[in-house]
């Protein structure tokens, strides 16, 4: 008998990649899928980053290269950073990673002792919970509650959390997957509460250039923050790159110099002749870049007023991110839902659009009243886009009591 070492029990995954195999699966069968599922993007990568590599690979950048990444991307993202942020920082700062994820794990290895705290965001992105349990830390959630016009961040929400055990607070500013905004006042009281019980925050973010409106801004910027904050940086939705695998962390030197260790223990180095293209992709030309957030507004504009239409289901209209995370909860009691799955399975088989639900963003709090699903417009263009959420429109608005009726002893017999 293989025998797989314990603490990989205490491993998490993305469930999301469930929904993507059970959509593949059904568009196999010659079935039309409106992809909402995916936080991944259609959008060719901008022709500065491809023509960049290519070029390198012509110019024999193939071999290993140093191990926090090649100097002159460690200074153009060092620059990129302070440009938007107004930080401080240099290429000691910077250590290049394949992709924005691993910093999330090589930061908690680096930071956290068995038995301490991390407070993290829930709903939030599945694998600080898988991290920071596999590393033998406590998780412990936070988190949003439905603003006006956005979901909002109670800072007491956190402050009631922390213990004399608490070492880190996982920030997702513009977040995956409710799209949750801090304003400036939020980020300064949590950077106070972090001065005052020693905290390092974990700053995720992987969508702070996803922005079409206002300007996104960073906890390192708060006064006291540049030395006990760490960025998680990706080149993947903002050069739509997610396949490339480029990222980096920023922070203290003295974390970054363990990160820096942490890569040579893991990949020895990340792919040398992309960081040539990624340095074309800073300091070049931005019109496509910008290009890719022109279309992904339209999207958000139209995905936005087509939900509101819906019965039952009311959408903020978030100014980053391209996430919706739609509150289903009165659909769900007006048209008989009786769970997250059976809803989502009847809404894939019923009109091929398929999407991720609050579940598949970490465990919901014991008596959590509300239900949401999460669409992602990423990867679906504004033709599909519109036809896969009107059919969705129709399907509900068709559902009487006797189909509803029908529809519950079906899917309570398939659960
Ligand atoms: N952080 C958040 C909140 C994300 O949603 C993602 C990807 O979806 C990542 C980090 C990691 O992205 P990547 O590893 O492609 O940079």
């Amino acid at each position: 008998m293989l025998r797989i070492a314990e603490k990989i029990k205490r491993l998490g995954t993305e469930t999301a990649f469930a929904v993507s195999a059970e959509a593949a699966a059904f568009a196999a069968k010659g079935n039309k899928v409106y992809p909402f599922h995916i936080g991944d993007l259609n959008f060719s990568t901008p022709s500065t980053v491809v023509n960049g590599t290519i070029k390198a690979i012509h110019d024999g950048k193939t071999g290993y290269c140093p191990t926090a990444g090649i100097p002159q991307l460690r200074e153009a993202i060092a620059d990129d950073i302070n440009a938007a942020r107004g930080t401080n920082y240099t290429m000691e700062n910077v250590a290049v990673q394949p992709g924005g994820k691993p910093t999330i794990g090589k930061f908690i290895l680096a930071l956290l002792n068995p038995g301490d705290e991390a407070l993290y965001p829930n709903p939030g992105y599945p694998i600080y919970e898988s991290q920071i349990e596999f590393n033998g830390a406590v998780a412990v959630p936070y988190t949003f509650v439905e603003g006006e016009k956005n979901f909002v961040f109670e800072i007491n929400s956190i402050k009631e959390k922390i213990t004399p055990r608490t070492k880190i607070i996982i920030l997702n500013d513009l977040q995956n997957p409710s799209g949750a905004e801090f304003s400036r006042k939020d980020l300064e009281e949590l950077a106070a509460l972090a001065i005052e019980h020693n905290l390092i925050i974990l700053s995720d973010e992987a969508y702070f250039d996803i922005r079409y409106e206002g300007k996104s801004l960073s906890i390192a910027s708060i006064p006291g923050m540049e030395e006990r904050t760490v960025i998680l940086y990706s080149f993947s939705k903002r050069f739509a790159m997610t396949g490339w695998r480029l990222g980096a962390t920023i922070g203290p030197k003295e974390i970054i110099e363990v990160i820096t260790k942490l890569n040579v223990n893991d990949e020895s180095c990340s792919n040398h002749f992309i960081q040539y293209g990624a340095i074309e992709g800073l300091r070049g030309d931005q019109t496509e870049v910008k290009n890719i957030l022109t279309v992904l507004k339209q999207r958000r504009n139209a995905a936005v007023d087509i939900l509101n239409s819906i019965q039952g289901i009311t959408c903020f209209n978030p100014n980053a991110t391209f996430y919706l995370f739609p509150n289903v909860t009165s659909l769900f009691t007006r048209k008989g839902y009786i769970g997250y799955d059976s809803f989502r399975k009847d809404i894939l088989n019923n009109t091929g659009v398929s999407f991720c639900t609050r579940i598949h963003f970490g465990r919901p709090f014991p008596g959590e009243k509300n239900y949401y699903i999460r669409i992602a417009y990423s990867g679906i263009n504004l033709n599909e886009l519109t036809e896969g959420l009107n059919k969705f429109k129709d399907y509900i608005h068709s559902l009487n009591d006797e189909k509803i009726h029908k529809r519950i002893l079906t899917t309570s017999l398939l659960n």
